[in-house]
């Protein structure tokens, strides 16, 4: 029996409804503005009934109201950057936009906080808070699309991760509508606090299916007074491994540490500033901050390590535009995986540091096994890897996906996770129960029947339908 209930379709009965309380202007019902909605930058495609626009906190109230009276489901949606299908309406209803909730509403440089709204690009709340002296770490490399509600929404990493942690780390409280319309406040504007259960961190990744962020308080840090960083080419990834596994037993925390396997690097060879070694050489990617003085002496000591473990090339970055050039490089590779394979299934599996050799160095009997090419770059400072499982023969899809649950078991097998920051949404839903045990699916059921009675909130996502 499905767990959802019947949903209404969108009438023009329903439509007229969100007309009157929302206002014309903010409702979408033309269908190629509506195919606009319909796919986020995985492979899955659902086309919405209706797209609501949001410009204040009183439109998201009044539309969730609405969808209790009439039962049609809502999904939000940020900027449509996710890679697991979170908000896409898959079992139909309306798209609820939060990109005109846009405002950064304040930013508080004496206790290091900034106010936010949902719909800022996560890249303008970096440069604000560069803008005012102050660092907002977390940098998702899809940052130019993604808002700090989907951000936040989603839990999103990045490379910064291994040393500065996730968005969660830096979100002290919400505002949120839950399903009922009711706007409620999580968490606190201070540095600590912990009053009765910790509402923001069961907000915070719980992908939309709780309640409709409507404004964050962010954390700031001070920002780093420099930044440095190099590309280091190994000859294999063991010895990559090795120089990670060096370099943070010897006392070092880079603030970003990734890795990019010998199928990457063939992809963006031209891109890259070095010639490479033949066989199959990897790449690692170092930044490291701090004050000046501290990270030339730093990095010093991690050249050597790498050096110690095999790297062949260190090249390191003179100037920020040279940093930002290779991190340019390092942007292209998903992009490229991409454009290269006709059937492309992203996982961001995480697995413990010293399992990440051997979880690369398994992917080749995995490939021959199941047909596959499987593409595996990463922030290898927190384990996170990125496996890119493609063919070009989507007539194979049902091998590609049964080669990603045996890859995903594998992680398992590793004392690994199968997300560490892309979700679960649509895309890995079938493979919940791989990792959380049937109560443990129960109890987060009955959390999600608690906020959402009626079940209207983006449903589908996370949760098998049945
Ligand atoms: C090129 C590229 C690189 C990427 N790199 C990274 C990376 O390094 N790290 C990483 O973590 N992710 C990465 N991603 C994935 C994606 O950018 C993140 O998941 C991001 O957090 C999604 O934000 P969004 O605004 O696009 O959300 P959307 O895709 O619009 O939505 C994602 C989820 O958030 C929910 N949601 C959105 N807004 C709200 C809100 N206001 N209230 C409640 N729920 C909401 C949606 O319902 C959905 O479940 C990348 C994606 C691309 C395309």
């Amino acid at each position: 029996m499905s767990h959802y209930p019947h949903y209404a379709p969108i009438t023009k009965e329903i439509t007229a409804a969100i007309r009157a309380r929302l206002g014309a202007e903010a409702v979408v019902t033309a269908p190629d503005t509506l195919a606009e909605y319909a796919g986020d930058a995985s492979t899955l495609r659902f086309t919405p009934e209706l797209v609501v626009r949001a410009k204040s906190v009183a439109d998201v109230q009044a539309l969730l109201q609405l969808a209790n009276v009439y039962r049609f489901p809502v999904t939000p949606r940020g900027g449509g950057s996710g890679l697991a299908g979170g908000c896409l309406p898959s079992l139909g209803g309306v798209v609820l936009s939060t990109m005109g909730l846009n405002r950064i509403e304040r930013i508080d440089t004496k206790n290091f906080i900034m106010q936010v709204q949902p719909g800022v690009i996560s890249q303008t709340v970096r440069r604000a808070a560069d803008a005012a002296g102050l660092f907002y770490p977390p940098d998702p490399a899809g940052m130019d699309q993604s808002t700090i509600g989907g951000n936040a929404a989603t839990d999103a990493g990045g490379p910064a991760c291994v040393k500065y942690g996730t968005t969660r780390d830096y979100i002290l409280g919400l505002e949120a509508v839950l399903p009922g319309g009711q706007l409620i406040s999580t968490g606190v504007q201070t540095r600590k606090g912990v009053v009765g259960y910790d509402l923001t961190n069961l907000l915070v990744g719980s992908e939309g299916t709780l309640a409709v962020i409507t404004s964050l308080i962010l954390k700031l840090l001070p920002r780093p007074a420099a930044t440095t960083g190099m590309m280091c080419v190994f000859s294999d990834m063991v010895s990559a491994m090795k120089a990670v596994a060096a370099i943070m037993a010897g006392g070092h925390l880079p603030s970003a540490i990734e890795f990019l396997d010998h199928k990457c690097l063939a992809l963006i060879g031209e891109l890259l500033p070095c010639s490479l070694p033949g066989g199959k050489p990897s790449m690692l990617i170092i930044e490291i901050d701090g004050p000046q003085g501290q990270i030339d002496v730093e990095m010093e000591a991690i050249c050597s390590l790498a050096g110690e473990a095999g790297a062949v090339q260190l090249i390191k970055a003179a100037s920020a535009e040279e940093r930002q050039k290779i991190w340019a490089v390092r942007r292209q590779v998903s992009l490229r995986i991409h454009d290269y394979a006709k059937l492309y299934i992203p996982e961001d599996i995480v697995v413990p540091l010293t399992a990440i050799a051997e979880l690369v160095d398994a992917l080749p009997a995995y490939e021959r096994q199941y047909g596959i090419e499987v593409f595996a770059f990463g922030h290898a400072g927190d384990g996170n890897i990125h496996l890119n499982i493609t063919t070009q023969d989507p007539a194979l899809e049902e091998m590609a996906r049964a080669g990603t649950r045996a890859l995903l078991e594998l992680t398992l097998r590793l004392q690994g996770t199968i997300s560490g920051e892309h979700g679960i949404g649509i895309a890995k839903s079938p493979y919940l129960s791989m990792e959380l045990s049937a109560g443990s699916i129960q109890l987060q059921r009955n959390i999600k029947k608690l906020f959402d009675p009626n079940l209207i909130l983006n449903p589908g996502k996370i949760f098998p339908p049945c």
